[in-house]
């Protein structure tokens, strides 16, 4: 097994009681720490981009990358475009071999984010490319004095969710339950009320943005209640750049650049590692 789609990863995951766990990538050392970390514990994965992230690889080589390394390794692995912004990027994310795209039309008037999503969902299909959406607002964690989880603002409505499933035919979306993006101001507190309410409703695997500073035993309860893939960025950036400033500081005048990387990609190798082992995927491969 090696490349796989999202829905695949996914059904699998929900019908497991598990969780894909998701990392944002935008480099070699990035894509190699993820699938090494995945393949030691036998775990199925996600290595996903963001638009800005992929521009800066390419696309063409970003899938490149991850099907060189992932393709020899007996793990499943999903390449998935994450906050998809239009319908003509999820587009360019097919040619560039991408399995999974997010459209995410958030941001929108419900009816519009249910128009584009579904507009995404047929092209997608039509790929043999899984789709995932958005409701509610998954903002920043530094927005507000502390932190969005503490207004209502943005949480995903239940009945909404629902229309939104079934109006689109989304494989799975992600619902704003209380988290954030970035660095939490202080711990999130998930409205695991709304997550019984919305998997209830709908039923299709649900996704959680902003992994990073959310309590272990809060992504084993989520994951319990229908949440299959849990997406982590902060903590592998953040990692990756402690690591490499001690390495710099520690070597001054170190001309070898792979000398200078390897300690940051061996952090975020163990970094994934912890977070795939919170999701309760390893030894999940299939
Ligand atoms: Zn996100």
């Amino acid at each position: 097994m090696s490349i796989v789609t999202n829905k695949q990863l996914l059904d699998h995951a929900k019908a497991g009681k598990y969780a894909v766990a998701a990392f944002n990538t935008n480099n070699l050392e990035y894509i190699q720490a993820i699938i090494e970390a995945a393949k030691e514990l036998n775990a199925p994965v996600i290595v996903e981009a963001a638009q800005s992230e992929i521009d800066y690889m390419d696309g063409y080589a970003f899938t490149a990358i991850v099907r060189a390394l992932a393709e020899r390794k007996p793990i499943p692995v999903g390449i998935h475009l994450d906050h998809g912004p239009s319908y003509e990027e999820a587009v360019r994310c097919f040619r560039y071999g991408f399995t999974s795209v997010m459209y995410d039309g958030s941001a929108l008037p419900l009816e519009d984010n249910i128009a584009n999503t579904k507009k995404v969902v047929e092209a997608a299909h039509a790929c043999g490319v899984s789709v995932e959406g958005e409701i509610g607002v998954i903002g920043q964690a530094e927005d507000g004095p502390e932190g969005p989880q503490n207004d209502n603002f943005g949480l995903a409505d239940p009945d909404e969710c629902e229309r939104f499933v079934k109006e689109t035919g989304v494989d799975c979306f992600a619902a704003a339950i209380g988290n954030a993006h970035g660095l939490y101001k202080k711990e999130p507190e998930l409205r695991f009320d709304l997550l019984a309410e919305v998997e209830k409703r709908c039923q299709v695997p649900l996704v959680l943005h902003g992994g990073t500073g959310i309590p272990e035993a809060d992504l084993r309860k989520a994951i319990t209640m229908g949440v299959s893939k849990i997406n982590f960025s902060t903590v592998m950036r953040k990692g990756c750049i402690e690591t490499l400033t001690e390495t710099l500081n520690s070597n001054p005048g170190e001309l070898d650049l792979m000398k200078l990387l390897t300690p940051a990609k061996d952090k975020m190798k163990e970094i994934a590692k912890v977070h795939i082992r919170m999701c309760m995927s390893d030894g999940k491969a299939w």
